[in-house]
């Protein structure tokens, strides 16, 4: 399938094109997220939970693993990076297949327990205050909706 690149140059407007992701989501949509520390994973979130509509700041949830917020829809957000056994299952399932949104940070760590399909979120630093987000939609569903995202 195809990937789309999308550029920022601050925080702020990763936030606002992850915001209007978020306005697009429906139940069950699965969210991955990949890039070195500092890429942008986390504020790619907290816009993605404004535009769901979560009212709560929304912070990383590296000691906690998941962490979940109220919206428009459930969003759990998840933070893979201290799960040690990549084969280790924490019942990711429950959440992925559930009623709500799943947000990945680390992905990658858990590749084999990911869901098929899905919208896989690439950050890459492209210097200073500047990222290239690529964007690769895995099924039909997530196709369409990068369409809509990007037209
Ligand atoms: P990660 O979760 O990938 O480790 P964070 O979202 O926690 O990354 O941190 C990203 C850092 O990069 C923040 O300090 C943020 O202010 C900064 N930043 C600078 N430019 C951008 C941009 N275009 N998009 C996202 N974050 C940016
Ligand atoms: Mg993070």
């Amino acid at each position: 399938m195809e990937k789309y690149k999308v550029h920022t140059s601050s925080p702020e407007e990763t936030m606002k094109f992850a915001n209007r992701l978020g306005e697009l989501l429906i139940a069950g949509s699965v969210i991955t997220l990949e890039g070195d520390l500092g890429a942008g994973k986390t504020h790619f979130t907290k816009g993605l939970a404004k535009g769901l509509g979560v009212k709560r700041t929304v912070n990383s949830p590296t000691f906690t693993i998941i962490k979940e917020y109220q919206g428009r829809l459930p969003l759990y957000h998840m933070d893979v990076y201290r799960v040690c056994e990549a084969d280790e299952d924490l019942g990711f399932d429950e959440y992925f297949y559930g009623d709500g949104i799943t947000v990945v940070e680390w992905a990658s760590l858990i590749n084999e327990q990911l869901p098929r399909e899905r919208l896989s979120v690439e950050i890459y630093h492209a210097g200073e205050d500047k990222r290239e987000i690529v964007l690769h939609p895995i099924g039909e569903w997530y196709n369409k909706l990068c369409k809509e995202l990007l037209n």
